[in-house]
């Protein structure tokens, strides 16, 4: 686990040590220099770069040593008024008129922009986030693109998307987006809102502010109308300003579920329209009969993917009790080859985690794991001396009633817990206030139907994990939030249906 030590022989005894591995990967990291990071960053708003109104500021960190790496604006009150009288002028006058065919040409360019500077992207992605660049240069910006040049297909067609002829946009959509996949969120966000006609305002988060400005910037590049896009920069009061802004339209969130419901509130009464993308609490979910090899691969994959901040994270592995102690061995012994370390390391499996407040977070959490009588696991393995870091943790001995098995971690934290019949498997993985997804590893294609009917998931997975598609709908049931991002369904958000 890139513990740096070496098999080498011991000396004068003529002893090798078979316990440590005998090799080492020679660091691979991505060029930084590929990307300019200014010293400062203002507001983008009605297509320029401009400085706060009040004049606030605050720093982002590279988490992987918590050094500074630049100072961002902080939007208050009266910059959400100019980015949201921005968004209506370019509304009204501009974006809302243009026909379909028109708005496609620029979101096809924006994707083409992407796919050209994604390097730059892929190591800013890294730099801000410490999510390994493997990750953001193979999935992140990839996907985002995928995103843009899938709705970008949409915008002249959207008379034939099953919603009756000539679906009208919304408006305004004020769009707040968390920290864990920062530039493939403002995708999600973006590309379905333009396509259909809307105008928008985005508010990345505190922590991950660089490629959505990075992405404003691409909105120059192409000549987007000014207006059209606005992002502002900020902490959580200006998301709540921003999303009771009265001059909004639509609010699409994604975050914990505690934000949402606060935004539920403060938006019940208005005519504002909402979707929430929430939390969860996945069950990963293997069968006797599965395909070990994969299956393990597709537990790494579920819960130590982007070092498990992920909203659709297979974070309870319910494993068939026959096979369990097998495929946790197997689990383990696969755990001890991944390596954490610099995120721009090409070797990289395992980042760093996004901030002080999330390690603490983690760190609670695992602690009442322990508290309360799990077993926890982790590879031995050295974290750096800077920045912060969490170990792949692995928790057995875990009952439904655990804090680790209710609560979302969103950190590299797997809790195993057993099941002996399909029916107990569906009781325990609809077992949570959650319901975004659920991964399902059995040979058996009937037993994947049956099981899938009966799972309160949004997405279900069978024998693979963490698989996006822009044209694959996505969201939650009960407290994972409503409405659907992705494909025919995420227009829907967008329209007036
Ligand atoms: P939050 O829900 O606090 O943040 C998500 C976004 O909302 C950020 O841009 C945030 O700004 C903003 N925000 C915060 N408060 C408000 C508010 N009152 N009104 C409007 N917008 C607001 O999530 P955190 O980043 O604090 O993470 C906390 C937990 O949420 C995580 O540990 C995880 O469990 C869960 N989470 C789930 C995600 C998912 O994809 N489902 C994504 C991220 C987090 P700012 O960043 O500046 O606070």
């Amino acid at each position: 686990m890139g513990s740096g030590k070496s098999g080498k022989k011991a000396a004068g005894a003529g002893v090798v040590d078979t316990v440590s591995p005998s090799w080492e990967y020679a660091p691979a990291p991505e060029s930084r220099d590929i990307v300019t990071i200014a010293p400062e960053y203002g507001l983008f708003i009605s297509g320029e770069f401009r400085p706060p109104a009040a004049g606030g500021t605050f720093a982002t960190l590279d988490p992987s040593t918590g050094a500074k790496l630049t100072t961002v604006a902080e939007a208050g009150p009266a910059d959400i008024d100019l980015a949201v009288a921005a968004a209506r002028t370019a509304y009204e006058n501009v974006w809302g008129p243009m026909p379909g065919s028109e708005r496609a040409k620029y979101l096809y360019r924006i994707a083409r922009v992407l796919q050209e500077r994604s390097r730059e992207f892929a190591v800013l992605e890294s730099l801000d986030n410490g999510k390994p660049i493997k990750e953001s240069r193979d999935v992140d910006i990839p996907l985002a693109a995928a995103h843009f040049f899938y709705y970008a297909g949409w915008a002249d067609k959207l008379d034939y998307a099953g919603f009756g002829p000539a679906p009208r946009p919304i408006g305004v959509a004020a769009q707040v987006i968390p920290w864990n996949f920062p530039l493939l969120m403002a995708a999600w966000k973006l590309a379905p809102a333009l396509a259909a006609g809307n105008t928008c305002v985005l508010k990345p988060a505190e922590t991950t502010p660089l490629t959505a400005l990075l992405l404003a910037a691409v909105c120059q590049q192409v000549g987007l109308p000014p207006g059209v896009v606005n992002v502002l920069t900020g902490a959580g009061e200006t998301g709540a300003a921003l999303v009771t802004h009265p001059d909004v339209d639509k609010i699409a969130f994604t975050g914990s579920t505690e934000v949402g419901k606060q935004i539920a509130v403060s938006a019940a009464g208005t005519p504002k329209k909402l979707t929430l993308e929430l939390g969860g609490k996945a069950a990963n979910i293997v069968f006797d009969d599965a395909p070990v090899e994969q299956a393990i691969e597709g537990i790494v994959n579920g819960i130590f993917f982007n070092q498990g901040h992920v909203c659709c994270a297979g974070s309870r592995l319910l494993v068939q009790e026959s096979v369990a102690d097998a495929v946790v061995d197997r689990l383990k012994r696969r755990l001890a080859t991944l390596r954490l370390g610099d995120p721009l390391d090409k070797n990289t499996d395992i980042g760093a985690i996004n901030s002080r407040q999330q390690l603490d977070k983690i760190t609670e959490l695992t602690a009442a794991g322990d508290a309360e009588g799990a077993e926890r696991w982790s590879p031995p393995c050295r974290l750096p001396d800077k920045g912060f870091w969490f170990p792949p943790t692995v928790f057995t001995g875990v009952s439904q009633s655990h804090r680790i098995a209710r609560e979302e971690i969103f950190g590299p934290v797997l809790s195993v817990l057993t099941f002996r019949t399909p029916e107990e498997a569906v009781a325990k993985a609809n077992n949570t206030p959650y319901g975004l997804s659920a991964g399902i590893w059995t040979d058996k294609g009937s037993r994947i139907l049956w099981m899938a009917q009966r799972m309160r998931a949004g997405v279900v997975w069978a024998n693979t994990y963490n698989r996006f598609d822009p044209a694959s709908p996505f969201g939650g049931y009960q407290e994972s939030g409503y409405g659907r991002e992705g494909g025919r369904h995420g227009l829907a958000a967008y329209l007036h249906v």
